[in-house]
């Protein structure tokens, strides 16, 4: 099956997502310069990497892979084990004969999930898809308005849930009226919440209930929603949700602003989860269709001859 188009990269997205990656990774494009011939400096990479915000357990284990590879410079063989460690199949969605799609956006506070939902619903609907947002983060009235305001200016419809009412409630008029309407993709934005707070987890496994009892056979994608500046820190988030709601994919956001590049392999490696889009801004475009190639020309800077 072939990516729907609005998400696939172009090729001018491709170079934004290298830029992106490039001046978190300073240490490792040095260590590679320094460490040309005749055998890279491999414990000086692995440091690079780690300080780079890539977890030792992956660093080891990607300066391993790139040692047992024979062929090719010290780049070529960095280069090819980290495309190994981060490839994986294009996204491939059941969808049902409408071809809906039902999108959940989890995360704690602040990571980005709103302006992402937004970000999202306008680049579907860029490319002709006829998306509907969904304010499920029914905690704050503030971010029920937050999300009806860029609805509004990108022109999508909303639908949104009653301020301190039951998130699922809101999920359920949601897809009953996207049914009704032909709309797709459907992108639902939740509240932030914390991991460790085991009501607010069940209260994501139920939304995931209602989708799949009110939409069965319609692909449904749980996009967890990690800062990459906090690094690390941030990676603990995924296995609570992960275990509350099925995490499919991740949400890499802020990577221009002072995140290091590393966190996405760990992403890949430790948590096994894809990182399907990421942050690039705070402007309704700035978000991209991660590319795996593009991401890692930018980690290794210019191929020096
Ligand atoms: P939420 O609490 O998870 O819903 O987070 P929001 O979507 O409200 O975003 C929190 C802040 O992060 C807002 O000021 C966003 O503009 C900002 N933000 C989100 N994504 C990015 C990004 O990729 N780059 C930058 N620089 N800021 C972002
Ligand atoms: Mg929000």
């Amino acid at each position: 099956m072939k990516l729907a188009f609005w998400r696939s990269s172009t090729k001018e997205e491709q170079a934004s997502i290298t830029a992106a990656a490039a001046p978190s990774a300073g240490g490792i494009i040095q260590a590679l310069r320094r460490s040309l011939s005749p055998e890279p400096d491999w414990d000086a990479l692995e440091e690079a990497l780690i300080r780079s915000d890539t977890g030792t357990a992956t660093a080891r284990a990607i300066i391993t892979r790139a040692k047992e590879i024979r062929d090719g410079t010290g780049r070529d063989r960095l280069r090819t084990a980290l495309i190994e460690l981060m490839r994986e199949e294009a996204i491939e969605l059941a969808s049902d004969e409408s071809g809906a799609q039902v999108i959940l956006l989890v995360g704690v506070n602040g990571a980005g999930k709103t302006t992402s939902a937004a970000k999202l619903a306008a680049r579907a609907k860029g490319a002709g898809e006829h998306p509907l947002l969904v304010a499920a983060d029914t905690f704050r009235a503030a971010a029920i308005e937050q999300l009806r305001l860029l609805a509004s200016r990108e022109g999508v419809p909303i639908i949104e849930g009653r301020q301190g009412g039951d998130p699922s409630a809101a999920i359920h008029d949601a897809l009953t009226a996207a049914a009704a309407r032909d709309l797709a993709p459907v992108i639902i934005d939740t509240a932030g919440r914390m991991q460790t707070k085991s009501g607010l987890m069940e209260e994501l496994s139920k939304m995931r209930r209602v989708i799949g009892k009110l939409a069965p056979g319609v692909g449904v994608e749980v996009l967890l929603v990690l800062d990459a500046t906090a690094g690390q820190n941030g990676l603990a988030q995924a296995s609570g949700f992960n275990r509350a709601a099925g995490v499919d994919g991740v949400i890499l956001t802020k990577l221009d602003a002072g995140a290091r590049g590393g966190v996405a392999l760990s992403v890949r490696r430790e948590l096994a989860l894809p990182v399907r889009w990421v942050g690039v801004g705070e402007r309704g475009a700035d978000l991209l269709p991660f590319d795996v190639d593009a991401y890692v020309d930018g980690l290794l800077g210019e191929e020096v001859s």
